[in-house]
C-alpha cells in the first residue's frame, strides 16, 4: 500500500504532464472504485486546466480552473501511469488499454494519464476547491509531518494523556496525517521507543524528538522516491513504488542494523498491524 512518500513521489512523476495543461479528455470506464465516482466526472473534468497538483496527507489534489479540486486516492493497489507523446523522462508506451485502466485522461500536451487499480479500493472525488479542507476525507486529518503545524509542542500536546501504544498514535490519521505503517516503524526504531510504550507514558523529550525524526524518515524516503524518478525507465510507465532500505520494516528474524547491537528485529501484531521492532535498541 502507498505511504506519504510513495504518494509524493507519484505526485512528483505526475506534474510535469498535468500542472498547467488542459483535460482534453476524461474517459471513465465504470461507475465507481470504492466508492461511486462523483455525478458527470469525466464532463466536469473535459477542457479544464490543472492549475496545480497538490498533495494532502495521501492524496493528490489537482485544482482545475473550473474551481473545482480533482481528488485522488491510490488506495491498495492503484497506480498512475503516464504515457502518450514525449514528455520528458517520464513518459513510457502503454498503447493497449489493459483490463484494469479505470480512468483515462488525455492532457492537450499529448500526455495521456492512466488510473489502473486491480483491486479497486482507490477513489476519486470532486470538490469545491475553496471548500477542500471541509470534505469528508480531508477534514478529520491532522497536521501534515513535514508541514510547519507539526511542532515538538503539537506533538505533545497531542500525544499527553493518551493511553494507546505509541504505535496506534503515530498511525492515528488525526494526530499526524499520512503516516503509515512502514514509516511509523522506521521511527520508533530511530527514536529507540518500544512500539508498545504508551503514548501518555514517553517524557517530554524522547516525543519532541520525534518530530525531526518523522520529518528525515519521510524526507528520505521521499528522495529515495525521487532518485527513482530520476532512473526511471520502466516499461510500463508505473510512477511511485520504489526500492527503499529499512531498518525494521519486514526484518523480522534478521540482526538489528544498530551499532553493535546483535539482537534480532522481532514482529509483533498491533491493532492488526504488523510491528518491525528491536527489543534491544527500542525501550
Ligand atoms: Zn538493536
Amino acid at each position: 500500500m502507498p505511504e506519504l512518500p510513495e504518494v509524493e513521489t507519484v505526485r512528483r512523476g505526475l506534474a510535469p504532464s498535468m500542472e498547467g495543461a488542459v483535460i482534453e479528455s476524461a474517459q471513465v470506464n465504470r461507475p465507481d472504485l470504492r466508492w461511486a465516482f462523483p455525478a458527470g466526472m469525466a464532463e466536469r473534468l473535459r477542457g479544464h486546466r490543472v492549475l496545480s497538483l497538490r498533495r494532502r496527507s495521501k492524496y493528490i489534489l489537482a485544482d482545475l480552473d473550473s474551481g473545482e479540486t480533482l481528488l485522488i486516492h491510490l488506495g491498495m493497489s492503484g497506480r498512475m501511469l503516464v504515457s502518450g507523446d514525449p514528455l520528458g523522462q517520464f513518459v513510457h508506451d502503454h498503447p493497449a488499454p489493459e483490463k484494469h485502466d479505470h480512468v483515462v485522461f488525455g492532457m492537450d500536451n499529448g500526455a495521456r494519464i492512466t488510473f489502473n487499480d486491480p483491486r479497486r479500493f482507490g477513489a476519486m472525488d470532486l470538490l469545491d476547491t475553496a471548500t477542500a479542507e471541509d470534505h469528508k476525507l480531508l477534514s478529520v486529518l491532522g497536521p501534515e509531518p513535514l508541514g510547519n503545524a507539526f511542532s515538538e509542542s503539537y506533538l505533545m500536546a497531542a500525544l499527553r494523556g493518551k493511553n494507546t501504544p505509541i504505535k496506534s498514535a503515530l498511525l492515528d490519521q488525526g494526530i499526524i496525517a499520512g503516516l503509515g505503517n512502514i514509516y511509523v516503524c522506521e521511527t520508533l526504531y530511530r527514536a529507540g521507543i518500544n512500539p508498545k510504550r504508551k503514548a501518555g507514558q514517553i517524557a517530554d523529550a524522547r516525543v519532541a524528538a520525534l518530530v525531526p525524526i518523522i520529518r528525515s524518515v519521510l524526507s528520505e524516503a521521499i528522495e529515495a522516491g525521487g532518485s527513482s524518478l530520476k532512473d526511471f525507465r520502466r516499461a510500463d510507465g508505473e510512477l511511485g513504488y520504489f526500492q527503499h532500505r529499512f531498518d525494521v520494516y519486514d526484518r523480522e528474524g534478521q540482526t538489528c542494523h544498530g551499532d553493535g547491537c546483535n539482537s534480532t528485529i522481532r514482529r509483533i501484531v498491533q491493532s492488526g498491524r504488523s510491528s518491525f521492532y528491536c527489543p534491544t535498541c527500542q525501550r
